[in-house]
């Protein structure tokens, strides 16, 4: 008896623990999380899954982090990261009040997110795109609507003019990697009085015409670009903002009621030394165009077709093989492309455009895997 009252009360002891528990589940803040691309750590792979950039940044770069002294590193980093903020505003002549810089463009967007998508109405965003929008949407609980690009992946204009709580488009798009005319985007955010337009200029230096052309003209447009790219700085972490000093400031505003101390010292100034060598940063984004034009031509005469990627990538779909299919394939011999199982773009692949090696490889591989 006595040991059956000792089950029964271990029992109910365990029940508690599991209410308390879905108690305080209640009151969680969850979030399905964005999946970032893989970082196979394996040597020998080649890695065209999250569009970094396949040459090193500008040698300056490498010069100043073997002058580094980490002495420094007992201080905390300057909060407005002077220096890198010099650098940029010089390379797009634009003042420091109309530059906004973060730990990537990710954390610059979450920042944007967050200050300037504040309204009851929904925000609005393509279908297909870059998969961080949604899940920051859905982390701060802002109401969105995805809207459907067409067959051939663009955006219909008219779906960005009606009443909304903020826009997001990214130019080139991704994973399409397709291209909007300035023309329609500078509608968009005119039309768009409002609310804040945000345009995700991340692979824009692969043959864009950037809108910071037009901040001057609409207080509500906010550039975003990244470093992570053209400047093949990912894993130095630095993304920047540009648009109208209020804008800016709203969003400083929200950076410091935040985390201050941001942007690392490291970053700030090897930064800085990426922006000064322009000859080095042309060379590498036209190899990169000049690469990825080559690659169209050979993926077409291997039964591939594409979007007219203006990114430093390509998103490919075979007519006979799925892309699944390749995927795995390819993988195996140790290529890392992106794939991602999920309607309307299940059939395709997103290639990183790397050096014209590694190209060549990928496509000697390919060349197998559609004609076996
Ligand atoms: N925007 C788009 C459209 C991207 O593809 C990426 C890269 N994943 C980012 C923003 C974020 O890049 P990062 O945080 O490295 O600047």
């Amino acid at each position: 008896m006595h040991k059956e009252l000792e089950n029964t009360h271990k029992e109910l002891e365990n029940t508690h623990k599991e209410l308390d528990s879905i108690r305080w589940e209640g009151n969680v803040r969850r979030v399905e999380p964005y999946v970032p691309g893989e970082q196979p750590k394996k040597p020998g792979i080649i890695k065209l899954n999250t569009n970094e950039c396949p040459y090193p940044p500008a040698p300056g770069v490498r010069e100043k982090l073997s002058q580094m002294d980490a002495d420094q590193f007992r201080l905390y980093p300057d909060t407005s990261a002077g220096a890198l903020a010099e650098a940029l505003c010089e390379y797009y002549h634009i003042s420091q009040d109309q530059l906004f810089i973060g730990v990537g463009s990710d954390d610059v967007l979450a920042m944007a997110f967050l200050t300037f998508f504040n309204s009851e109405k929904p925000i609005y965003f393509p279908d297909i795109t870059y998969s961080f929008y949604d899940v920051w949407a859905q982390l701060y609980r802002i109401p969105y609507e995805t809207k459907t690009l067409t067959g051939d992946f663009k955006i219909r204009k008219e779906d960005y003019l009606e009443e909304n709580g903020g826009i997001i488009i990214p130019n080139p798009n991704a994973p399409t990697g397709i291209l909007e005319e300035l023309e329609v985007l500078e509608e968009i955010i005119g039309a768009n009085p409002g609310s804040v337009v945000i345009i995700d200029e991340a692979y824009v230096d692969f043959g864009g015409r950037s809108c910071l052309e037009l901040i001057g003209k609409y207080d509500n447009l906010l550039v975003v670009q990244t470093f992570s790219k053209s400047r093949s700085m990912a894993g130095m972490r630095i993304g920047f903002a540009m648009g109208n000093p209020k804008l800016i400031s709203y969003l400083n505003d929200a950076k410091f009621s935040f985390n201050s101390y941001t942007m690392n010292m490291p970053s700030i100034v090897l930064g800085a030394e990426a922006v000064k060598d322009t000859a080095y940063f042309q060379e590498t984004v036209g190899k990169i165009i000049a690469t990825r034009e080559r690659v169209k031509m050979e993926l077409k005469k291997l039964g591939f077709s594409f979007p007219d990627s203006k990114g430093n990538f390509i998103f490919a779909s075979h007519e006979k093989v799925a892309a699944k299919e390749i995927f795995a394939a390819l993988k195996e011999k140790g290529i890392f492309v992106r794939f991602w199982d999920r309607q309307r773009i299940d059939n395709h692949l997103r290639i990183t455009v790397g050096t014209e090696e590694e190209m060549d490889i990928m496509l000697a591989h390919l060349k197998e895997i559609v004609e076996a």
